[in-house]
């Protein structure tokens, strides 16, 4: 922690701040450890400060030992002492978390206080996600477990899958036993699609029955110590059709292609043009309208970006899905997601599930 720590303070003098209030739930606990639903890090050369309330005091003094933890009841005024006492001017605020309301509100508080001088609130987003980009160790660890429980899942419930349970079941069943593999919980909403129902890729699970011979996709992901894990297969309950066989050789292959030859150094771009190209050449490019992937961590979705449009550098150290689909309506689709680690000489898979 006090390294992370240490890295965002040195972020603060390259923008010209005095000091950071950190209020995104991610960004608290990564920098922090303090896992709590509310509170904020003031963060400043000299000083760490964790400030929540009384539902949550003792569990942050254990949690954050690198923290001062102040106990408070909501409103700004332990802000504006803490501004007062270490002489912050200008204070960086998470501008892609902090609502519109609260921006006013401590905008208000900040005027309010004469004795402060003139204090100014600058929008500084990103800062932590940037350090986040890149895991450590212990990141590792904790992803590995989440992967590995969505991995285990799989494996234990796509053979149970049979004609005439519900795309609700399988997603039960699959919930179920992610928690036995050791999940705290989901890390967002399970997607299973059977049939037709897979040409949306994004799909909730309804009381559709699953059919013989139809793609069911189930997109999933379990989170251990914060850490999401996200996982796509698409399976069939009897035999496949022509139509699968085709579409799925051509879905696994891209990703194939995208996971063996990405290399650190490659932008977001490029990395999505390695099985962009496989899917247009094979003539579906159409039928792939998102992005090929996304980072992964503490959020299910963080950077880096992997999409048409990412210009980001995929650097090494980096954690990102590879999950390219073909999706026909009326028919159904096909997707195939696992997660990577990009190292210096290419990305290695972190899940094992069979595909
Ligand atoms: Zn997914
Ligand atoms: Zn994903």
């Amino acid at each position: 922690m006090k390294d992370r720590l240490h890295r965002l303070v040195a972020q603060l003098s390259e923008r010209e701040l005095d000091a950071m209030l950190i209020s995104a739930p991610e960004n608290r606990r990564y920098l922090s450890g303090f896992t709590g639903s509310a509170g904020y890090l003031l963060l400043s050369a000299g000083n760490a400060v964790l400030v929540t309330d009384s539902r949550y005091t003792e569990q942050a003094t254990g949690q954050a030992p690198d923290y001062q933890v102040m106990q408070v009841k909501g409103g700004w005024d332990w802000l504006m002492e803490l501004l007062k006492e270490n002489g912050i001017k200008r204070l960086g605020f998470e501008s892609q978390h902090m609502t519109v309301a609260t921006y006013n509100d401590l905008l208000d508080a900040v005027k309010g206080k004469e004795d402060l001088g003139q204090v100014s609130l600058v929008a500084a987003s990103g800062i932590t996600e940037t350090l986040r980009i890149t895991k450590d160790a212990d990141e590792l660890v904790s992803l590995q477990k989440a992967i590995d429980a969505s991995d285990a899942a799989m494996a234990a419930v796509c053979p149970t899958i049979e004609e005439g349970m519900t795309e609700r079941d399988v997603a039960l069943r699959m919930e179920t036993a992610m928690r036995e593999f050791g999940s705290e919980g989901t890390s967002f909403d399970t997607i299973v699609a059977a049939g037709p129902n897979g040409a949306m890729a994004h799909h909730r699970p309804s009381d559709t029955s699953i059919r013989r011979g139809e793609p069911i996709v189930i997109d999933m992901g379990a989170q251990v110590g914060g850490y999401c894990s996200d996982i796509t297969r698409t399976v069939v309950v009897g035999e496949p059709d022509e139509t699968f066989r085709k579409i799925y050789d051509i879905v696994l292959g891209a990703q194939l292609t995208a996971i063996s030859t990405v290399r650190a150094g490659m932008t977001g771009e490029e990395c999505d043009g390695l099985s962009r190209t496989v899917i247009s050449e094979a003539g579906y490019g159409d039928n792939f309208g998102h992005s090929l992937g996304h980072g992964v961590g503490l959020e299910v979705h963080e950077n880096p970006r992997v999409g048409p449009k990412a210009a980001n550098t995929l650097e090494s150290g980096m954690v990102f899905t590879v999950e390219p689909g073909i999706y026909l309506s009326g028919w159904g689709g096909v997707r195939i997601e696992d997660i990577v680690i990009l190292g210096e000489d290419g990305a290695k898979p972190l899940s094992k599930a069979s595909k």
